[in-house]
């Protein structure tokens, strides 16, 4: 009943991710709750004597539903099967779409989208079936029709771009986003690395991660301040014993976003406090442009992509034909109570597309 859903009018799944507590989260106050699997439910801190005993005031408590809401339980096949696995069949059919994880620090993205070696997340998983239908698909018509998957990963820091693919990490430069005409937005100089099976591809993401810019900031021992976007591409050509020509190509856009935690928060000053404006900048963006596409279908607002470089690079890759799939990630944690409700009001204005 997913499709029939796609079918409609909607264009956008938007879905909750509540992660475990773990050992090293000291405070044990709970203030999060999943009811089913489209309800979340967050009470207010004010109240949590009052919730850890036995009564529960209702008053002051706020409850958000989603297309999905995941509890703690829920594993990352659980995750993918409700959230992205339908996406591959579009882009095997030339579609483009984009996935990303939306939350704070530490509230579980880099987990979702990349995983760990054992417990692969979204990338991992979304990669491991495309590979997989590719095959089917080179079963049914030998030959005829082949499929070419390239991928690049990026990184989107205090609004430059670096290549996370580069093959010397020593050199540090900032590559150039142009508009082509035809191909919609272009990364200048970016590799891509042609793929052909899922684990070739999670090495190179891992090690591509560790590239990413990380300082170390009040808030967070380790903070994530950029965005981490992975890009594949499915490109299907028909062969022929004299012509070989481009049936479709189809464009899957996989971010791990910047901790959404603002810049006060955190306390920063100079530098940081640049980069914080510059990531709320791109996510401020982002859901201005989804909320735009949303007004679109109804009245035909301007979407402005060109206020980020996010939202300029996924230009081809958010509303019209595409699909979206925005994963907020939690934590249930009383300490980060203010930030949970900002990233539910985040995701819960990008219902309506
Ligand atoms: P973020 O990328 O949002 O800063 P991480 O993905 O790094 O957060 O998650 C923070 C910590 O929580 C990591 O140690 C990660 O392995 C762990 N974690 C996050 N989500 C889960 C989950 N669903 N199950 C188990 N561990 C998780
Ligand atoms: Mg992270």
């Amino acid at each position: 009943f997913k499709r029939a859903m796609w079918a409609g009018q909607a264009n956008i799944l938007v879905a909750v991710r509540l992660r475990p507590q773990l050992k090293h989260d000291r405070d044990r106050g709970e203030i999060v709750k999943v009811l089913g699997n489209k309800v979340v439910v967050v009470l207010d801190p004010g109240n949590q004597k009052d919730v850890v005993g036995k009564m529960r005031n209702r008053s002051r408590e706020k409850r958000y539903a989603f297309d999905y809401v995941f509890s703690p339980s829920d594993d990352q096949r659980t995750v993918y099967t409700h959230t992205t696995k339908f996406l591959v069949h579009g882009i095997l059919q030339g579609f483009n779409a984009t996935v990303f994880a939306y939350g704070c620090t530490g509230a579980g993205k880099t987990y979702t989208m990349l995983g760990t070696p054992d417990e692969p997340g979204i990338m991992g998983l979304t990669l491991e079936d495309l590979f997989e239908h590719i095959a089917a698909a080179h079963a049914r018509v030998p030959a005829l029709v082949q499929y070419r998957v390239t991928v690049s990963f990026l990184e989107v820091y205090n609004e430059n771009i670096r290549d996370l693919l580069r093959s010397d990490p020593e050199e540090d430069t900032y590559l150039d986003l142009r508009e082509d005409p035809v191909r919609g937005p272009v990364v200048a100089d970016l590799s891509e690395v042609v793929a052909s099976n899922a684990e070739e591809v999670m090495r190179l993401l891992r090690r591509g991660n560790k590239n990413r810019s990380q300082e170390a900031t009040a808030a967070n021992a380790v903070s994530s301040r950029s965005h981490a976007v992975l890009q594949v591409s499915v490109e299907q050509t028909e062969v022929t014993p004299d012509t070989v020509s481009v049936l479709k190509t189809g464009k899957l856009s996989m971010i791990d976003l910047a901790g959404s935690e603002r810049a006060a928060v955190t306390q920063n000053r100079g530098l940081r406090l640049l980069e914080g404006a510059n990531i709320n900048r791109s996510l401020l963006a982002l859901g201005n442009c989804i909320n735009a596409l949303g007004e679109k279908a109804n009245r035909g607002a301007f979407v402005p992509y060109r206020d980020s470089k996010l939202t300029r690079l996924l230009k081809d890759s958010l509303g019209g034909n595409c699909r979206t799939v925005m994963i907020a990630n939690i934590s249930m944690s009383v300490l980060s109570f203010e930030e949970t409700v900002n990233t539910l009001k985040y995701a819960n204005r990008a219902k309506n597309i």
